[in-house]
């Protein structure tokens, strides 16, 4: 038996959240779900966005599946207290520090990409994204320079065992697709991009089997939308990847088709759609239900070791497109129920 924590949060997150939860339940595994409040649902009921309640079931579940957090009557309150820190403080806390971000064009979608339809059909890639560390958690801070000036600064730093941890969550996620992994670093200018590099190198040494290239940021994210279909997976650090993973989202069609894993070395892992809590369209239906229901499968073979269970849902969100459903965001007039009853029926 496994314990799923399902945490909806705000906005469309419950909307969409529980269209993913029908899914798993129709699989017949031995799966309970226990359900808690965060980001502005939880302010809202306790006065903070990560209740020591929801932080307690998050330790204490195998998988997490989460929704979306963000909530504009809390945009006034104190940082801490902002639904947006609650997502932050739980992958801080529960050390989830290798983020996956597959993209793939489902068949059908050619004309939601906003690349040319030859181009966009081939891609079927993954980023694997640092995120506990570099210039986002460094020493930062406003000062004044000698003549006056008000300066910025942001540390950008890593050490060799934040690098080795997510190369080898590369290296593995690349052994499981189909062998290459590119690095993306800036070594022609940066001393953390050099170390990144050089420890790398050094971890493809127990890959012998996983074909390594290297790209510098500008270029990769040239190459991305000439000719995305030459990579497999891409492994890079936390301000690269956030950038390179949004302009992938893109290359694809909606925001609201890509799913996300956060893991942790253990391979306990925080599960959700890559979109917010799109309040312009939260409780009118129109929310894709897809890259919460894709999460789900995501959930499955990464956390639970149940890899035939994820192909099923993800052949059947392929085949709920494929015939033809669609949500708004995609041109088409489905509700979030359903879209989520599309994927059902194909299951
Ligand atoms: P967003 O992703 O919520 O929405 C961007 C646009 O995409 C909106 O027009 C929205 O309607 C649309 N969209 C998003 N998901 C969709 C879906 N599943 N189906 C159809 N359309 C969809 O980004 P935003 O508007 O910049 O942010 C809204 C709130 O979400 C903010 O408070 C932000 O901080 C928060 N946010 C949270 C997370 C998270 O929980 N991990 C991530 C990003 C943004």
């Amino acid at each position: 038996m496994a314990l799923i924590a399902i945490l909806p949060g705000d906005g469309i997150g419950p909307e969409v959240t529980a269209e993913a939860q029908r899914v798993l339940e129709s699989l017949g595994l031995d799966l309970v779900f226990e359900e808690a409040l965060v980001g502005g649902a939880a302010y809202h009921a306790t006065g903070h966005p990560l209740p020591a309640a929801t932080l307690d079931l998050a330790k204490r579940a195998d998988a997490i599946l989460f929704g979306a957090v963000g909530d504009p009557t809390c945009d006034a309150l104190d940082r801490h207290l902002r639904p947006e820190q609650a997502i932050l403080a739980a992958r801080k806390e529960l050390t989830l520090f290798a983020n996956l971000r597959p993209a793939k064009l489902f068949a059908g979608l050619e004309e939601a990409s906003a690349l040319r339809p030859e181009v966009a059909r081939a891609i079927d890639l993954l980023i694997v994204r640092e995120l506990n560390g570099d210039v986002y958690f460094g020493e930062k801070g406003m000062r004044i320079t000698p003549a006056g000036l008000r300066q910025g600064y942001d540390v950008m730093s890593y050490d060799e065992s934040e690098v080795r941890r997510i190369a080898i969550a590369g290296f593995e996620a690349a052994r499981r697709r189909k062998g290459r992994l590119c690095s993306v670093d800036k070594a022609n200018v940066l001393e953390t991009s050099q170390l990144w590099r050089d420890v790398v190198i050094e971890t493809a040494v127990d890959y012998p089997d996983v074909v390594l290239t290297h790209l510098y940021v500008d270029n990769a994210a040239m190459q991305l939308v000439r000719d995305p279909g030459q990579f497999d997976v891409i492994v890079t650090g936390n301000l690269f990847g956030d950038i390179l993973s949004d302009q992938a989202s893109m290359c694809v069609g909606s925001i609201g088709l890509l799913p996300s894993a956060s893991l942790d070395a253990a391979g306990k892992g925080l599960y959700e759609p890559i979109h917010g809590s799109a309040p312009d369209i939260a409780g009118q239906g129109k929310a894709n239900p897809c890259a919460a229901i894709l999460s789900a499968a995501m959930l499955l073979r990464h956390s639970l070791g149940l890899p035939e269970a994820a192909d099923r849902i993800e052949a059947a969100v392929a085949a709920a497109l494929g015939a033809g459903h669609r949500t708004a965001d995609l041109g088409g007039s489905c509700s979030t129920q359903a879209m989520g009853d599309a994927v059902l029926a194909a299951l």
